[in-house]
């Protein structure tokens, strides 16, 4: 078959959580076309460069395509086989706490959805966290304590109808550009005021009305700032406050404690986005991991809400507070309880109610009663030897975790490990037991839900090379073997994704959020042709906001406003570390470029690891554009190349977080990063690791 004569497949971008729908046709030789779906309603035909990309990256180079078992190759029955008796000994003989899966927000609502069911409802542990836990648990958390529910309450329609938007923590031109692109088409129609706060200028800045330069870490400072101004100045909406809120005064209290001049901003600048604030009742605030990767990340998160509800500016067109998520499938995680600290389908570990009613659905012999390992514990339980069999899947935790390299010694000392992936060449494949190759983007079926809590398919173009399977049936598979035949007897992924909607329509009957119920009964040609389809979705409604109607998942229906507090980040800066480290992504590479390192045109835009440093840093360190300079924390060294920047904060360069121990090993970043996690969303405080920097002189 020629390439014209292979069909047109309409899929979703594997990369970040706008989610935007793509046209793929292969060209009969293992290459792949993609274009810009124009009927999606993420994109609506644009696509930014990486997505323009990504048929550079489906070659099989470094694929792994046969399952390994100590590095030789063997069957699947072998691998699978093992995977399930070392699982089983290893449960028989400690305990089901002695077990873990990492897994990754690339994974699919299937995979995730049956992982979690053999965790939680089999194995009866609820040790499975995701890499998604480095990228927005601190939003799950803030939303929790203010809805009752981890729910986002907008759609990236509101961004369209907004007068408003504020960017916090969020540099949403390099990080979600085609949602950027669809914030500039509507401020150039439209007028929209745009005020961006962040520690550095970035390529968002180019839109905004004011930028404001903040110091690193005091975001709470200035939202609470912000709450206090709306209290003083009468702009808070005392009727939605009375009838659907509690805790105004004890936030508005703790809020007056903080002062805003704490950011070290101009207080004429400070006073201009109050007033735009106040004035402006169609207010959209978007934010994402500069708000999340902090040990104070929830508290953040809470600022913001405070704000929003105070005004009553949530569940609105055009208004409400706005999250938006790093990975493709980051909300698909959620909904299945890929979290460890979360249940299925928005239900609570801690609630007995919803534990029954999951095990009951499930027909489980046991469920886990308690929340399981978060990322970093996770790791540091495998280390101290209390986790004895690990599978991880879909993610590359030994260059990707703070404090990496005790992350990799973990993962290299523990008794057994399985690693599922697209190849075997990243650093933590290589410290694998057990290797297992899965199908990739382009090859594999499944549903994905982006930022604005649309559900899209992924469908595949492309045949699985070799012996590759995707990832849902090897962990049924695994499931099968470990005696629990019924209970993983799926096929296909439309039979998951079936039950996963049933299962949604009992947490709706629950009081929660989540309910796609109305796609429960899809028939495969159904599931098949879904087209993109925002939650809920029930028998009478599909689609929507969340709140509009003032009424949230709390026990009396009212959100909380909660007290929340400025807290300097965890790691203290000393005269031997005398600098902050801000980390973050660049345009056009995606994680540890596992995927966008093989697209070569992707490399043009930054081509090597760099440290972003303001000039005045750069003088008294005596640095120049190009050296080399050596940073180093308590945890680790990297060499950077410096790259001397206006842009740049005073006091706190920035580096992204790319590169890794394949790319360029001795300029791997994820070694600095200290391990101090928010107490209540243990997510890592990536964003302000203390560090020392000084010329590296190769001599
Ligand atoms: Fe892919 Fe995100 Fe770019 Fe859309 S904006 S093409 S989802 S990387």
């Amino acid at each position: 078959m020629d390439g014209a004569s292979h069909p047109s497949v309409r899929s979703t971008c594997p990369y970040c959580g706008v989610g935007c729908g793509v046209k793929l046709r292969a060209d009969g030789a293992g290459g792949l076309s993609v274009k810009g779906d124009p009927d999606h309603p993420a994109n609506r035909g644009r696509l930014c460069s990486k997505g323009h990309a990504l048929g550079q990256t489906v070659g099989l180079e470094d694929r792994l395509l046969t399952p390994h078992v100590h590095g030789t190759k063997a069957s699947w029955d072998e691998a699978l086989t093992l995977v399930a008796q070392r699982f089983s000994d290893t449960i028989a003989k400690h305990g089901p706490d002695s077990v873990a899966f990492y897994v990754s927000g690339q994974l699919l609502t299937e995979d995730y959805y049956v992982a979690n069911k053999l965790m939680k409802g089999f194995i009866g542990s609820a040790n499975i966290d995701t890499n998604s836990r480095l990228c927005m648990a601190s939003t799950v958390a803030g939303h929790k304590r203010a809805f009752g529910t981890d729910t986002v309450p907008g759609t990236y329609e509101d961004l369209e109808q907004a007068d408003l938007v504020v960017l916090t923590g969020s540099n949403l031109a390099w990080c979600h550009p085609v949602l950027y692109q669809r914030l500039a088409a509507a401020r150039k129609e439209r007028g929209t005021k745009i005020v961006v706060i962040d520690p550095r200028r970035t390529a968002t800045c180019d839109i905004a009305d004011l930028h404001l330069k903040l110091k690193l870490g005091t975001d709470v400072a200035l939202f609470n700032g912000l709450l206090a101004h709306l209290g003083k100045t009468g702009a808070l909406d005392a009727q939605f406050l009375k009838t659907h809120t509690s805790g105004i005064d004890e936030a508005i209290t703790a809020a007056s404690a903080d002062d805003p001049a704490t950011t070290g901003l101009d207080p004429a600048d400070i006073a201009r986005f109050y007033a735009m604030f106040a004035a402006t009742e169609r207010t959209v605030t978007v934010f994402s991991q500069g708000v999340n990767q902090s040990t104070s990340g929830t508290d953040k998160v809470n600022a913001i809400l405070n704000c929003h509800l105070a005004t009553g500016r949530i569940g609105k067109p055009g208004m409400g507070p706005f999250s938006v998520t790093g990975q493709p499938n980051a909300m698909g995680g959620r909904e299945t309880g890929g979290l460890s600290n979360m249940l299925a389908v928005h239900l609570d570990l801690e609630t007995a109610e919803h534990r029954t009613a999951v095990q009951t659905f499930w027909s489980a012999p046991r469920i886990a009663k308690r929340p399981g390992l978060k990322a970093v514990d996770m790791f540091q339980a495998v280390a101290e030897g209390r986790i004895k069999a690990l599978w991880i899947a879909c993610t590359n935790p030994a260059v990707s975790m703070p404090d990496a390299d005790a992350v990799r010694a973990a993962i290299k000392g523990c008794d057994f490990t399985v690693v599922s992936d697209i190849t075997g060449q990243t650093d933590t494949a290589r410290l694998a037991h057990v290797l297992l190759p899965a199908t990739g983007w382009g090859e594999k079926d499944g549903t994905v839900t982006n930022s604005d809590r649309t559900i899209s398919r992924q469908r595949a173009a492309l045949p699985a090379p070799g012996l590759a399977r995707p990832d849902w049936a090897i962990f049924t598979e695994v499931g099968r073997r470990m005696g629990w035949q019924d209970a993983f007897d799926y096929a296909a992924p439309s039979e998951i994704f079936r039950e996963h909607a049933a299962l949604s329509g009992i947490a709706a009957r629950l009081g929660r959020d989540f309910d796609i119920s109305g796609l429960a009964d899809l028939t495969d040609a159904d599931y098949d042709a879904l087209a993109p389809t925002r939650w809920p979705v029930t028998a009478a409604r599909a689609g929507g906001r969340f709140f509009g109607d003032g009424r949230f998942f709390t026990p009396d229906g009212r959100a909380r406003i909660l007290p929340v507090r400025q807290r300097a980040p965890a790691a203290k800066r000393t005269a031997r570390y005398p600098f902050r480290l801000n980390t973050g992504r660049t345009r056009d590479q995606w994680h540890t470029m596992t995927r966008t390192g093989l697209a070569s045109r992707l490399a043009r835009h930054l081509a090597e690891p760099f440290l972003q440093l303001h000039p005045q840093d750069a003088t008294a360190l005596n640095l120049h554009p190009a050296d080399i300079a050596q940073v180093q924390s308590p945890h680790g060294t990297a060499l950077l190349r410096v790259l001397i920047s206006d842009d740049a904060t005073l006091g706190a360069p920035f580096a992204p977080i790319h590169w890794t121990g394949e790319t360029a090993p001795a300029a791997r970043i994820d070694t600095l990063i200290a391990p101090a996690c928010d107490p209540i969303s243990g997510q890592p405080e990536s964003k302000a690791s203390v560090i020392a920097i000084e010329r590296f002189d190769a001599a």
